[in-house]
């Protein structure tokens, strides 16, 4: 069985390469505009520990909206179901940084993982405490579901963020116009600039993901960190909001839940068998990586791990 995913894989990154170097590496974060369109990496982590990978699965790369997933996990963890008082769970249809449907709603965002749902989520994660606090509870989470304790945020990226961040500036005082927040634009922007900042390779990031594979629980450390039931809802938003406006193309296409960044990541997780991580920085229009996508595809298919099969 082993052998026959880490054939997956080795076909997956195989079936994938030739279209490396198409995409747009994102530019309007002048920081990520230096990404090399041409790398690609591939990670699939199963719960007994093993990571079976293909190219530049070593290589750090911005996380950016991957990180949303991870918000997400903590902030269910903190507030409960009183997260679903400041943002919703339907797709938007819409970009990742669409403000149109904010005004029709009331100020609530339509799910987590835009941005403006992942604004509203850091806020409520930040409760009664200070951003950095926060950005230091996201940082030990993720080194601790990937074993390694070196993973930090890119200054440079989250510097770069913050300072065109004008769109994002938007989405929150717009929120906060309608009291979606309840703490300073400022303060909740500065722990969502850093989340979107934090660096991670493919391996580890595969294994970050691998709670959500299993129920909440942590294989390799055992520690329940969310409730099964929690996790089950992760990856059910994931699967229908994972990737903004092409949400439908990538479950049609994949099958997996999943979530894009525009640093070229995607983390794609299959319940109860794995979770798997891709990288190649050049986007399609929607800001998906489109090599990335292109593997996926062709490894749930070849694995059978969509999960409508
Ligand atoms: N940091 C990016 C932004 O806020 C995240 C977008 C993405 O990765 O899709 O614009």
């Amino acid at each position: 069985m082993k052998d026959h995913l880490a054939r997956c894989v080795a076909e997956a990154y195989a079936q994938a390469l030739p279209h490396r170097g198409s995409g747009r590496v994102a530019d309007y974060i002048p920081a990520l505009a230096k990404a090399d369109p041409n790398r690609f990496g591939f990670a699939l982590a199963l719960p007994d520990g093993t990571v079976h990978t293909a190219g530049d699965a070593d290589e750090p790369f911005s996380l950016q909206s991957v990180s949303k997933v991870f918000t997400l996990a903590l902030a269910l963890r903190r507030v409960g179901s009183a997260l679903w008082g400041s943002v919703g769970r339907e797709p938007s249809g819409s970009a990742f940084n669409s403000i149109v449907q904010l005004e029709s709603e009331g100020g609530l965002p339509r799910n987590p993982l835009i941005n403006a749902g992942a604004i509203a989520t850091s806020d409520r994660l930040i409760d009664a405490r200070s951003a950095d606090a926060v950005v230091n509870e996201i940082l030990d989470f993720v080194r601790a579901r990937a074993g390694d304790a070196s993973i930090a945020i890119d200054p440079e990226v989250a510097v770069s963020e913050s300072e065109t961040g004008a769109r994002n500036r938007a989405l929150a005082h717009f929120m906060a116009s309608f009291g979606t927040l309840r703490h300073p634009v400022e303060t909740v922007l500065s722990v969502y600039f850093r989340q979107c900042a934090i660096a991670m390779n493919c391996r580890q990031l595969a294994r970050a993901g691998l709670f959500l594979a299993m129920g909440g629980r942590d294989p390799l450390t055992g520690e329940q960190l969310i409730e099964p039931h929690r996790a089950r809802r992760i990856n059910a938003i994931m699967m229908l909001c994972g990737h903004y406006d092409n949400s439908g193309e990538f479950a049609f296409r994949v099958g997996l839940p999943g979530k894009s960044g525009v640093g070229g990541g995607i983390l794609c997780i299959a319940p109860g068998q794995g979770s798997i991580a891709v990288w190649s920085p050049g986007l399609t229009e929607a800001g998906t990586s489109l090599v990335g996508a292109i593997a996926l595809e062709h490894f749930a298919c070849a694995a059978g791990w969509s999960v409508f099969d």
